[in-house]
């Protein structure tokens, strides 16, 4: 039932002794540390002192691969290496890097504040990435279209 854990709800870095733990009563390493230029909640955790933003380690959560690995697969893709040898110098799927820029684009924003700020990447060369799964100019979509139901409106 964790599969939706929130942001700054555990702290995401793997050495961290309390890497993981659910914040409660008796669990509070993590602690609100201002907003990103962007306005993202960032945090902070207490015991090992790394911050972190809203959404990183949640945006992969289901995805065996670590983030940071997927995250540096990215940033690749971007840089403009083709996925097809990606694949072998990573020993990746192609259809598993193409699903993570799917995860990576419905978390547009955040994921290109992470790209920007860990690597020397262009706006343009992040768009590069986004165009690989057609998702060029619709960016925000957070959330999912919701059908209309029964409006009473059959095709
Ligand atoms: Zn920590």
């Amino acid at each position: 039932m964790s599969e939706f854990a929130q942001a700054g709800d555990f702290c995401p870095n793997k050495v961290c002794v309390d890497y993981g733990k659910r914040q409660s009563e008796r669990q509070y390493n993590i602690i609100k540390f201002g907003k990103t230029k962007a306005g993202r909640q960032r945090y902070k955790c207490k015991t090992c002192g790394c911050t972190f933003v809203e959404t990183m380690g949640t945006i992969f959560y289901r995805r065996r691969t670590p983030e940071g690995e997927i995250i540096e697969t990215l940033a690749f893709v971007a840089e403009g290496s083709r996925i097809s040898s990606l694949t072998r110098v990573k020993g990746h799927k192609e259809d598993t890097i193409l699903a993570w820029i799917r995860d990576a684009a419905e978390h547009a924003e955040a994921i290109e504040e992470i790209l920007l700020a860990k690597y020397q990447l262009k706006r343009g060369q992040l768009d590069g990435l986004w165009a690989y799964i057609g998702n060029k100019g619709e960016k925000k979509t957070t959330q999912k279209p919701t059908k209309t139901a029964n409006s009473g409106a059959l095709p």
